[in-house]
């Protein structure tokens, strides 16, 4: 599968990836769920990119941390963007009383920090997004887990 590592010194570069990242999705014909997984440790930058994301492809407000919501949605450009934070999942099935299911129905943006609290209920990734980190540097490597996926990155 197509994997590509990212060199990001700071964090308005991140921001600015975050961006490119989420208009190259818009440009792919999905008519489905995209789905984004991102592994890395607390203050790696998940929720930085996903900023980066959502910010850039026009929402004006605040992108905070679904760290006790569990999940934020945005309406932008067009897309419905939902954001997943799983970190404080005690049992995957808290995912079943949410409606899960529901979420990845539809055709729109799925970002899911901390997906592995989640396994055997979400949708397998078309992309994973795993951020490594050194003071402020990090480093970004990008898995196509689906031929969507491929095409996402291929344009990066
Ligand atoms: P996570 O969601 O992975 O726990 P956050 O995005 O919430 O991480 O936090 C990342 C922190 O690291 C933020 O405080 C951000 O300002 C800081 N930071 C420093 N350098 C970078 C960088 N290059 N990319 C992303 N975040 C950075
Ligand atoms: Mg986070």
């Amino acid at each position: 599968m197509l994997e590509s590592t990212r060199y990001i010194p700071d964090e308005s570069t991140m921001l600015r990836f975050g961006k490119k990242l989420a208009e190259n999705i818009l440009q792919v014909q999905a008519n489905r769920a995209v789905i984004l997984y991102f592994n890395g440790d607390l203050g790696a930058g998940k929720t930085t990119l996903t900023r980066g994301m959502v910010q850039g492809l026009g929402h004006q407000g605040k992108v905070k941390s679904p760290t006790y919501t569990l999940v934020e949605e945005y309406n932008v450009a067009g897309k419905m963007i939902y954001h997943f934070d799983l970190y404080r999942l005690a049992d995957p099935e808290e995912l079943e009383f949410m409606g899960i299911r529901d979420y990845f129905a539809k055709d729109c943006i799925c970002l899911i920090e901390w997906p592995e609290k989640g396994e055997g209920l979400l949708p397998p990734a078309d992309l994973s997004v795993n951020i490594d980190y050194y003071d402020d540097a990090r480093n970004i490597t990008l898995i196509a887990q689906t031929t969507l996926g491929e095409q996402i990155l291929r344009q990066l």
